[in-house]
């Protein structure tokens, strides 16, 4: 049984059974019945119809944000945001794809010429995570299906509402019945299905867990996948910089979704002498924010997507104590029966506490104080991930300069790491390969072919 539950009242909201292996079997027929078609669609069709989703997003806005709010805890301002980011990236790959998938001439310097066309594979399979439920599905969904793909999802288990609502907005705006489906499954089916012919490649979003076990998968199958894994992202602060704007951004870019979000900052670096200052104002501002029920609008954060994810959450801040690290706030032990989670910060945090190598995903921060900036770089790549990092200095030429020593697939310098989708967005090490969003995005899912004209 797949269940929904809201966890911040513990209310189960809807149960559903899972696809039995006919219903998986239809889907798989629809999607490649689908695909036979709508390959040859005319990009100013698929654009309508992708703005078209766009609208239906903007104009049931609050309806589905409450539904993601409801279903995995995230504040309703957060979820209405996150509404509207999907209706953006429906915009975006409308406006854009027949642009960036347009064919190319190439002349051969022996007087032959050639072209390369970019074609659409097939059925692409999605697995992704209940972290943002409509925006990790959209920013995957848009440019495939805009290239002439198929999509099938297979969503988290804790939101099949917001699985079954996606399905539902591409409906709505009129896309032709099984260019889009949400499959309710678990993952022993997600990897059969990865093995079925008809299923031409693989997306996934997830733990380091999922994507190996999916990857492996794909790989037997000689199948292409992508992989957004999570993240330990550094937020580094030199002592040049703006010291306060820093640290009000760093409370922020650490509490975004209640920092249960694979590019939140985690790992706060700070040069020595200004690092009093960076801690005062960042704790100041974490203390600031409001807890309350998510469906206030006036919430700044309110619980974690599931109980089990906040004890574990405690565990990894428990051992890390016990190996040294001290609580400047918060740390407290949940309450059983409840996902909450009080605000952390740690500090004198030694290498072998689980915080210094893990991924914390939720709203713990991690604060290290370092002498200089060979410093703040090593302590910053000494980390399995390298997904997005951001960097703070005034003095801009030495901040592009260190930004190309940072090992990750981004690094914003004062800003937050924010996807936005014109920039390519992914990781390298453990956070994976592979990019979604911008031109980059939508050729990961495409035949790109050459054809040589003799
Ligand atoms: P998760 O447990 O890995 O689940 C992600 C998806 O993979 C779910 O649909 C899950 O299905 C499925 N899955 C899990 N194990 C699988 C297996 N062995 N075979 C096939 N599918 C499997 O991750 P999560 O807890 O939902 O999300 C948190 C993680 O995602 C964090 O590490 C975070 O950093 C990362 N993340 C990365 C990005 C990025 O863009 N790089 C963005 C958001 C989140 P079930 O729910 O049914 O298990």
């Amino acid at each position: 049984m797949i269940q929904s539950i809201n966890p911040f009242t513990g209310e189960i909201l809807k149960e559903f059974d899972p696809f039995d292996e006919l219903q998986i079997e239809a889907a798989l027929a629809k999607s490649e019945a689908a695909f036979r078609k709508w390959k040859n669609s005319d990009f100013s069709d698929r654009k309508k119809l992708m703005k078209s989703a766009a609208q239906e997003l903007r104009k049931n806005r609050d309806d589905y944000a409450l539904l993601l709010t409801q279903e995995m805890g995230k504040v309703i301002k957060e979820s209405q945001a996150e509404i509207e980011k999907c209706a953006w990236v429906c915009d975006y790959y409308a406006d854009n794809a027949e642009n960036f998938l347009k064919s190319k001439s190439i002349e051969l310097p022996d007087g032959a010429a050639a072209k390369v066309i970019y074609q659409p594979l097939g059925a692409i399979l999605a697995v992704m995570p209940w972290n943002f439920p409509f925006w990790q599905v959209f920013r995957f969904a848009a440019p495939t299906l805009m290239a002439g793909n198929t999509g099938l999802l297979k969503h988290a288990s804790n939101v099949p509402q917001a699985a079954l609502a996606i399905q539902k907005v591409f409906e709505r705006a009129g896309f032709p019945e099984g260019v889009f489906q949400t499959l309710l499954i678990d993952s022993k089916a997600t990897n059969k299905i990865i093995a079925d012919p008809r299923i031409k490649a693989v997306t996934l979003t997830g733990s380091e867990k999922a994507g190996s076990a999916v990857a492996s998968t794909a790989g037997k199958h000689i199948k292409k996948s992508l992989l957004e894994l999570g993240g330990s992202d550094p937020f580094i602060v030199m002592a040049d910089a703006d010291v306060k704007k820093a640290a009000q951004t760093a409370a922020k870019a650490r509490m975004i979704n209640f920092g249960q979000s694979c590019i939140a900052a985690k790992r706060f670096i700070v040069e020595e002498s200004v690092f009093e200052e960076f801690v005062e104002v960042f704790k100041q501002e974490i203390q600031s924010m409001k807890f309350g029920d998510p469906e206030n609008p006036n919430s700044d954060f309110a619980c974690m997507a599931r109980e089990d994810l906040a004890f574990e959450l405690y565990e990894q801040v428990e051992k890390s104590v016990k190996a040294g690290a001290k609580i400047l706030l918060g740390g407290k032990k949940p309450e059983k029966g409840k996902a909450l989670f009080e605000p952390t910060i740690l500090t004198d945090i030694p290498k072998d506490a689980p915080v210094y190598s893990e991924e914390l995903f939720g709203p713990v921060a991690s604060i290290f104080k370092v002498k200089n900036e060979t410093e703040a770089i090593a302590l910053a790549n000494d980390s399995e991930f390298g997904l997005g990092g951001s960097l703070w200095s005034q003095d801009l030429q030495k901040a592009e300069k260190l930004a190309a020593e940072i090992e990750t697939g981004a690094v914003f310098i004062n800003s937050l790491v924010a996807s936005n989708p014109h920039l390519p967005f992914g990781g390298i090490k453990k956070s994976g390969y592979g990019r979604e969003l911008s031109q980059e995005g939508i050729l990961e899912f495409v035949n790109i072919k050459t054809v040589y004209l003799g």
